[in-house]
């Protein structure tokens, strides 16, 4: 796959795209078709044998969709990128493609509500066993891994408790026993984070959130080396089918170009916020990776160039303080999903993460009063303000 840019900032606008081959259109063409003419009978059986190249159906490839794939692959420093019809096809493409019945996959303590379901889904229909791991430790990850381990996944920052996992010490265990490593990496977008660069195997999005940015798209990628690429492409992608449709990659195209942009406002309004909350007495704890008593601070520092633009925090009292606090707010949405241009807020325990079992979700940090606020794009002293009149209102 050509890289023709090396700036982070030129490649989410023109990487995979060159308007001389599509009638000099300045933005990329919507192919919204389902299938591909041939032009004689022979073209279809060449194009089946893979003798020539070309589109034959739009569940196996579409142009819009491969102008998305190759700019999401030149922006994680992968060697190829397929895009799904969501994060949660994008997850289970990849785990189904890596695992066979009996097999054992090691998760970081803490993933998202939704692929600790389908872990346990691949547990009881398959027996793919999993064990989850703080991975604090060099040593808590080896203990960790069985003979019958054949993957490592790991969400940093974890949703929704932002603890990080340092990427270079799993990618270096994990080569050390010859087994790829999964990071979910939707929470940083690979403006902030590129885990292929540390060393990991595979990247996962939940393309949802910052990838599309203006909360309109379901949608998931999928990124890493060519020949784990194809091999997704020609199993897990094609036969379960959980393509993402070519408007939604359109759209996620025209929202990546302004990604570096978006990235860099959602950080700096996330860091203000933090430092807010920080100094609330009614605010119990803060989970913020860029806050520098956070003990995970050196590790944000080491592989992510900012700390992004999820903060959560406790608040002293009770599920009931947590609930009325958030109907209080005005400006903020009580929505999940997160990475969208409107700051957002959800109670974890019963939203996103209401699937896991409690006894689970208290090992996950997720604890009744938990609230996890995306901060948006507004003007920061609105976000800051409409926190303070809720939190005046529950005190
Ligand atoms: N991974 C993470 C970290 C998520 O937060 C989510 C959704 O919130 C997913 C995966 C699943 O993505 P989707 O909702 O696009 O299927």
């Amino acid at each position: 796959m050509a890289k023709n840019y090396d700036r982070f900032e030129t490649k989410v606008i023109h990487e995979g795209y060159n308007s001389v081959d599509y009638q000099d259109s300045l933005a990329p063409p919507l192919y919204q078709t389902s299938t591909f003419t041939f032009k004689d009978a022979q073209q279809g059986e060449r194009r089946f044998a893979g003798e020539e190249a070309g589109y034959i159906y739009s569940r196996l490839g579409n142009p819009t969709v491969s102008i998305l794939e190759e700019r999401m692959a030149a922006l994680e420093n992968g060697e190829g990128a397929l895009a799904f019809g969501s994060g949660m096809a994008a997850v289970s493409a990849v785990l189904l493609s890596l695992t066979k019945a009996n097999d054992h996959i090691l998760c970081s303590q803490g993933v998202y509500g939704c692929t600790f379901g389908l872990l346990n889904l691949m547990e009881e229909k398959y027996n793919i066993t999993h064990d989850f791991s703080a991975m604090e430790s060099a040593e808590e990850i080896r203990n960790s891994i069985k003979p019958e381990t054949v993957c490592i996944y790991v969400e940093t920052p974890i949703n929704p408790t932002m603890k990080l996992i340092d990427l270079e010490m799993v990618a270096s265990i994990a080569k050390e026993k010859g087994i790829p490593v999964i990071v979910d990496n939707t929470f940083s977008s690979p403006y902030l984070q590129k885990p292929l660069d540390l060393g990991c195997d595979i990247i996962i999005h939940s393309a949802t959130k910052y990838i599309c940015g203006h909360g309109d798209v379901i949608a998931g990628i999928v990124a890493g080396k060519k020949d784990l690429m194809d091999h997704i492409r020609m199993t897990t992608q094609k036969d379960i089918g959980g393509v993402i449709s070519p408007f939604d990659a359109w759209l996620l195209l025209r929202g990546l170009k302004t990604l570096p942009v978006r990235m860099d406002r959602h950080c700096e309004n996330a860091e203000k916020i933090a430092a807010f909350l920080k100094e609330q007495p009614g605010v119990d704890k803060l989970y913020y990776p860029g806050d520098p008593d956070n003990p995970n601070y050196e590790t944000m520092k080491k592989q992510m160039s900012k700390p992004g633009g999820l903060i959560a925090f406790t608040l002293k009292g009770t599920k009931e303080t947590a609930q009325r606090f958030m109907n209080e707010l005005k400006l903020i949405k009580i929505a999940v999903s997160l990475g969208d241009a409107e700051t957002l807020i959800q109670h974890p325990a019963t939203m996103t993460h209401a699937v896991v079992p409690e006894a689970s979700r208290e090992k996950m940090g997720i604890t009744d009063t938990l609230l996890r606020v995306s901060v948006g794009l507004e003007a920061w002293e609105d976000i800051r303000d409409d926190i303070m009149q809720a939190l005046n209102k529950v005190q």
